[in-house]
Formats: C-alpha cells, structure tokens, sequence
C-alpha cells in the first residue's frame, strides 16, 4: 500500500514553510561536524597515526582520498535506499547517529578506531546529506518559485556550519587535544538530530519524509523487516568499509602499472565505467533531444568533477602547506578551513543578485560559460597563490593574504558552478530518471576525491624528520600549485572555446 503523502504545515516564516528552518539547523549542524573533522583530519594523519612513517604524507593522502570519495558515493546508495525502503526521516536519523557515533569514536586515539570511526562516517553522511536535500525540494510544490531561494537559505546553513566549525574544532583539536576537536564535532552532530527531531515533534512536515512504501518498510526478509534489516547492515557496513580505507596502500610496487593505485582506487575505475555504460545505455534509448540534453547534464557534471578535484585539496595538501608554509598569527593551520564556507556565506547574495540583475538585462551568461569562469577562476586561484614564494621570509614561509586570496577567488568560482550545476541537472533530465541522475552529480564529488589523492600523493613530502617545512616544502608546493593552475586555467579556455557548441546541446535550458 502506498502511503498518500500530506503536503506540509502551512505556516512560514520569512516566506517559507516552518519546515525549512528546522532543515537549516539541521544541515547547519551536520555540517558542522563534518567540516569540523576534516579540518583536523589530515594534520591527525600526518602528525599522529601515520607519524612514525617517513611516506605519513603519503598515507595520509591515499586514505584522504578514499574517504572523500567513499563518503560521497555512498550518498547515491543512501539515497536509493531511502525511496525503496527508509523513507527520508528514518534515513536521516539514521544517518546522524552513524556519524556521531564515528565522531565519538575518532575521539578515541587509536588507530584502529580511526578507521572505523571514518568507516562510520562514511555510511552515516550517505543516509543523511542527499536525504536532507531532497527533503528541502518536497517542502514545496512543483514549480513553486520560492524553491529557488530556498535552496540558498539552505546552502548558507551549509556554509554557516563549514565555518563556525573548523574555528571552534580547530582550535579545540590543535590547542587542547585532537579528541576535543573530534569530540565537538560529535556534539554538533547529535545537536543537528534534535533540531531535525523537534520540527517532527512539532509536526512542521506533516507526513513528508515517511516512507514511500509501507509494504516495503514492512517485508520481512530471512525473518526480519526490511527496515529493520538496512540498520543492521548499515552497522555491519562499517568494518567492511574501514579494511577499504585500511588498505591505503598501492597494489603494485614501484615502477609497475599499479604503484599508485590502491583497492579503493581500483573500485572508482569500475564504479566509473559502469556509469558511462549505463549512461550510454540510457542515452541509446532516449529520444535526440533528450540525448543531447544528456550529454550536456554529463558535460557539466565532468566540469564539476575537475572543480572539486581542485577544491577539495583544501582539507590536504593546502592545509599542510598552511601549517608548514603560511605566517599564521590569528588562526592555525586547521582553522583556514573555515575560510571557503565564509566567503560562500559572504558571497553568495550577492552573486545571486548580480544573476538577477543581469538577466533582466538580458545578459546573463548561460552555463557552460559560467563554467568555464568558474574553472578559469579555480586556475587563478593557484596561480595566484604559486606566486606567494617571492614573498617568502627566510624560513620559507609566505604572507597570509596569498592563503586569503587563494580561498576568495576560488570560492567566486564555486559560486559560478555548484548551485547553478545543481538546478541545472533537474532541468537537463528527463523527469523518469532526473533522481538517478542527481546520484550521479553527487558521484562527481566522489571522483574529485581520486584527483585528489593523485595530486596530494604528487606533492606528498618524504621525510624521517615529522616537522618538515621550509624552502624544501614550499618549493614543492609552490611547483605543484602552478601546475594545478596551467591545468584549471586550460580546462576553463577550452569549456569557453566548446561554449558556443554547447550551448545548442542545451536548446531552451539557459
Ligand atoms: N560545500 C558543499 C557541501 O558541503 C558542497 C560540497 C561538495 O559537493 N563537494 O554540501
């Protein structure tokens, strides 16, 4: 039996359902814990488990790598388990207690306890993010025009959380003690789950986010309802996941086909194919329009993917190069994390207002230009950055405002891609697979993290000595940096050299 789903409680606070803000503080916090942790993390890697090893960096970014591309893959299971089975609310309260609970146990100092704890996070952030943001969409009705400023309101929570928390668990972790950090990270959490328990309490969704299918929720399987049965295996999921992340190290010794290439980046070569087999399968039996529109939703979802390879050197290797590199005075090396959510924060109106404004002069860019400034500004970020070292004092450190630069410019372009990509991948689809392929901008993410970990193992320092910096470091990463630039700064020339092309490809879709 299906269950007919109410719309939600009519109040709204400024213009939006109740329900909207409930969802805010929740996402604020979870977030908060997420962003928290990753401020911390690769500096815990380097500097405590991986720390009697001369490849730490090394380690640390093959396990970064696999975490950041587990923890957003499993966003697509995660949600596919929530419209057979779960329904949005249980998945997410399910999802919140598995990632409190890592953030717990990553308290604990031990190393298998380590992996076990990211294990967790992992399986926790795919039942709670992609549930959390579908849940947003169904607070209105189809074509509903507050839709789109509520998703706004819904990504500065995001960034409000990445913000506040790699200040407060980055100082806690790196001045007191790592568990600290780690600890209120787990708190933010748990802190997210009430504010998510009390708009049910206080009937602010009406029945949106129960499940779809009761008869589904119900079947027993080997004698034991299907709901119930997802919560064990999402349990059990974890140890599994944890040896994943545990066999960090490359399958294949030096000067082989598989020196760099360990079982997890094994698993994103097939997950990668499967999906472009698939997406050639659907696209065979689309209609043209639809195949175009397609390959475009692919294009733009590939762009992404190269963006996010970029960004998300964020939480490693520009970390490291702060703690090794940068004169910091107010903040620590964790601490910068926080600076990419507080330029999204402080920019995000405003970009918003300048899309309104020159659309009504009727000069709006479309997408794919759009993306290509974005990767064009992801470029100038480092390029701008790889300067710094003619500012470097004698011990090879460089000026802050290079670090400040860095993370203004490429959050602009963050701007330019992930919220426009987002609602543009709703309008590229067609409507009987658009949830499929929402999975599969979120697997763009997931990709970004093997970048990652293919330039972060590049840049990797080896050395006995665990307090390495100096000339030494910052001239590998000031090489790397340039690169990176050359790279971004291509991949955007040649997406504004194809735009013309594309923008046929996208036909009425602006
Ligand atoms: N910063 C955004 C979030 O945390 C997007 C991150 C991403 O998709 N890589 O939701």
């Amino acid at each position: 039996m299906s269950q007919v789903v109410q719309p939600p409680s009519e109040k709204t606070i400024l213009g939006h359902p109740q329900g909207l803000f409930y969802l805010f503080f929740a996402e604020l916090w979870e977030r908060f814990s997420f962003y928290g942790m990753r401020a911390l993390l690769t500096l815990y890697m380097v500097n405590v488990i991986f720390e009697a090893l001369s490849t730490r960096d090394y380690a640390a970014a093959a396990v970064y790598a696999s975490y950041g591309s587990l923890v957003y893959a499993s966003t697509v299971i995660g949600g596919k388990i929530s419209d057979s089975i779960l329904g949005m609310r249980a998945s997410i309260f399910l999802g919140g207690i598995l990632m409190a609970l890592g953030h717990f146990v990553l308290a604990i100092e031990n190393n298998i306890a380590f992996f076990l704890a990211l294990a967790f996070i992992i399986v926790g952030n795919g039942f709670f993010k992609p549930n959390i943001s579908t849940f947003v969409g169904t607070l209105y009705k189809d074509g509903d025009p507050r839709k789109d400023s509520g998703f706004t309101i819904f990504y500065m929570g995001i960034n409000i959380g990445g913000f506040i928390s790699p200040l407060l668990c980055g100082w806690l972790g790196q001045t007191y003690g790592w568990h600290y950090g780690f600890g209120l990270a787990g708190i933010g959490m748990l802190t997210g789950l009430l504010f998510f328990w009390s708009g049910i309490k206080k009937n602010v969704f009406g029945e949106g986010g129960k499940p779809q299918n009761m008869e589904a929720y119900e079947r027993k399987v080997i004698g034991v309802p299907q709901h119930r049965l997802v919560r064990i295996l999402a349990f059990l999921a974890a140890p599994l996941i944890a040896f994943l992340l545990y066999s960090y190290k490359s399958l294949g010794g030096e000067g082989t086909a598989l020196e760099d290439t360990n079982i997890v980046n094994l698993l994103f070569y097939v997950i990668g194919i499967s999906v472009l087999g698939y997406m050639a399968y659907i696209m065979f039996n689309a209609t043209m329009d639809e195949r175009k529109k397609l390959f475009m939703a692919l294009l733009i979802t590939f762009f992404m993917t190269i963006f996010w390879g970029f960004h998300e050197l964020h939480g490693s290797v520009i970390t490291l190069f702060a703690a090794r590199n940068v004169n910091l005075s107010l903040i620590n090396a964790s601490q910068t994390n926080a600076l990419n959510s507080m330029f999204i924060v402080i920019l995000s109106i405003p970009i918003s207002i300048m899309w309104t404004y020159l659309a009504k002069k009727k000069i709006n860019p479309r997408t794919p230009y759009k993306f290509g400034m974005g990767l064009l500004l992801a470029g100038l970020s480092f390029y701008v950055v790889s300067l710094s070292g003619a500012s470097a004092d004698e011990n090879g450190m460089v000026p802050f405002s290079y670090l400040l630069a860095l993370y203004f410019i490429i959050s602009v372009g963050e701007l330019f891609m992930s919220p426009v990509g987002l609602s543009k991948i709703t309008d590229l689809s067609p409507k009987r697979i658009v949830a499929f392929m929402m999975g599969i901008w979120f697997l763009s993410s997931a990709f970004a993290f093997q970048i990652v970990g293919f330039i972060s193992k590049q840049l990797a320092i080896e050395s006995t000595d665990k307090n390495v910096g100096g000339f030494e470091t910052l001239n590998v990463y000031l090489d790397g940096f340039r690169l990176i630039a050359i790279y971004a700064l291509v991949a955007g020339a040649v997406v504004i050299v194809f735009a013309p092309l594309m923008k046929r490809l996208m036909g009425n879709v602006h």
